[in-house]
């Protein structure tokens, strides 16, 4: 990997919703000293801040849909080009069409920089469903956590924050989210496979045996 040893990994968690790409880049970023840019999690925090950005995105979040290019991209980019040029990254949720990759790529080009890595965490899709319908996340943190059905609810583990469903883990939003992924969100691995950038893991099993995955496959021995 072509990473310089003066700046941090500039990474993309890449996979289908469900993957676990939210978890893993809480580990990841913590372990790599990295910032964790989410795009969902900048829309579900404008959301509850009321903002007009974020009350427009929650219609599309809703329903499954991706929501559009001309809000999504500014908010992500923002958030990337406030970063130092040396800091690194790592993006969950963005980009999700091939529109987004090509305009993050002019983005970090403009800076003389490029994404080491796009890691792409696989899951098979009757486990995908599984999880995002089990799925609880935190009010304060935003981990998420799979609870199985019947189960005590219980707390963050990571922070003791109160746990809730997401408006979009609901049957319908799910199965849209997976449709909108095969067809928008799928050619971007073709777009990164090009350039030669995927590092493949498998996301099934323990969490943190994926996250030794995706280390090991990163180069980086795991701790
Ligand atoms: P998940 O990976 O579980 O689907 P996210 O938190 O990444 O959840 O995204 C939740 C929702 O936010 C998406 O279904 C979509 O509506 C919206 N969203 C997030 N990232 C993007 C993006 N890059 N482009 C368009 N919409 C996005
Ligand atoms: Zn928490």
């Amino acid at each position: 990997m072509a990473a310089d040893s003066e700046t941090g990994l500039r990474l993309v968690l890449f996979g289908p919703p469900g993957a676990g790409k939210g978890t893993q880049a809480q580990l990841l970023s913590d372990e790599l000293k990295v910032s964790h840019i989410s795009s969902g999690d900048l829309f579900r925090h404008n959301l509850r801040e009321n903002t007009p950005l974020g009350l427009r995105a929650a219609e599309y979040m809703k329903q499954g849909l991706l929501v559009p290019d001309e809000v999504t991209i500014d908010i992500v980019l923002d958030k990337v080009l406030s970063l130092n040029k040396e800091e690194g990254f790592i993006l969950d949720g963005f980009p999700r069409n091939i529109h987004q990759g090509e305009v993050l790529e002019e983005a970090l080009q403009g800076r003389s920089r490029s994404l080491d890595s796009v890691v792409y965490i696989d899951v098979p899709e009757d486990e995908l469903r599984r999880r995002l319908e089990g799925r609880y996340s935190c009010r304060e943190c935003q981990a998420p956590h799979t609870v199985e059905a019947g189960a005590d609810l219980g707390k963050c583990q990571r922070c003791g924050g109160e746990l809730y469903q997401r408006d979009d883990d609901t049957p319908e939003a799910i199965r849209k989210r997976i449709e909108v992924y095969r067809e928008e969100t799928l050619p971007v691995l073709e777009f990164y496979r090009g350039r030669s950038l995927l590092t493949e893991v498998a996301g099934v099993g323990a969490v943190k045996s994926v996250c030794e995955a995706i280390l090991t496959g990163l180069g980086r021995v795991p701790k």
